[in-house]
């Protein structure tokens, strides 16, 4: 990164002891426990850790759809107290409208701001570069699942973010999709510099794509380890020092799980 002429474009991100906790029928749930991290601007920030963990959860803090119980989240500096078009949530479920076009769909945000007719270049530029120009006036439902989320980004992108906050968005697709779209992901990010928060179950997915790796613990979400990937890209899944990365991280995951299982020899008495 030291060497890149390329200006960072991303903000800066900033988490700050967020406590975040829900009512549930059940009591009080406590999801996210006193989380810090902060990402610098462009960087790309991997989140993995147990589902239920709270990943979700810290996503929409960001997004600004929810505000922490405890503690506070800023984005270059300023706290963030509602959605901001320039922080892109894209979800696993690509939430395209049925009733609109590829096309009538990337437009969305532009056109929900009053600068639908300003906005047409950007519309198409962001069409062309998720690679969906011929499939502009097609539905929603003519579309595979990659080329939906590829449609969903595309509708991010047009809002010229400066975070990327992707939850994840490949989860759904079959491996050959997901291998393309990883590409697709990284390719999109070197060109637009947006600092990029992903959420992935998978930790090699994690391990081509990210700068960092944040590991958390089961619910409560704490911050289990924070690792620097620190090889460079296009990155190999053979070489030993990414399988010794992708082992450390698989053990830190495994032990969660080992300790949240009941143990057999409290249960025998
Ligand atoms: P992850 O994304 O790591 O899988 P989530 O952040 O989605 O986890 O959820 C963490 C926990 O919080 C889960 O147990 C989930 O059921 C609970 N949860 C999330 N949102 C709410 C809500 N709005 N109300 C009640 N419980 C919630
Ligand atoms: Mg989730």
């Amino acid at each position: 990164m030291v060497n890149d002429p390329r200006p960072a474009r991303g903000a800066a991100i900033d988490v700050l002891g967020a406590t975040q906790a829900f009512r549930t029928s059940g009591g009080d749930l406590l999801v996210l426990d006193d989380v810090s991290f902060s990402a610098r601007p462009g960087e790309f920030v991997a989140l993995v850790g147990p589902s239920g963990s709270g990943k979700s959860t810290l996503l929409r803090l960001l997004a600004g759809l929810d505000a922490p119980l405890f503690g506070e989240v800023y984005v270059d500096g300023r706290k963030v107290t509602g959605p901001d078009p320039r922080r892109a949530l894209v979800f696993q479920d690509p939430t395209l409208l049925p009733w609109r076009t590829v096309r009538q769909n990337v437009a969305t945000g532009p056109q929900a701001r009053g600068r639908l007719a300003a906005s047409q270049e950007v519309i198409d530029r962001a069409l062309e570069t998720v690679g969906l120009t011929d499939f502009a006036r097609s539905w929603p439902s003519q579309l595979s699942g990659g080329m939906a989320q590829r449609t969903a980004l595309a509708r991010a992108l047009v809002n010229d973010p400066s975070v990327l906050l992707l939850d994840e968005p490949l989860g759904k697709l079959d491996a050959l999709t997901r291998r393309t779209l990883q590409g697709e992901l990284l390719r999109l990010w070197e060109e637009h510099r947006y600092t990029a928060l992903l959420v992935t179950h998978d930790v090699s997915e994690a391990l081509v794509l990210a700068d960092r790796v944040v590991v958390f613990s089961p619910r409560p979400a704490r911050i289990r380890a924070d690792i620097e990937v620190g090889l460079p890209r296009p990155r190999d899944q053979a070489d030993p020092a990414f399988i010794a990365l992708r082992e450390r991280i698989l053990t830190l995951l495994d032990a969660d799980l080992a300790a949240s299982a009941p143990s057999r020899q409290d249960g025998s008495r």
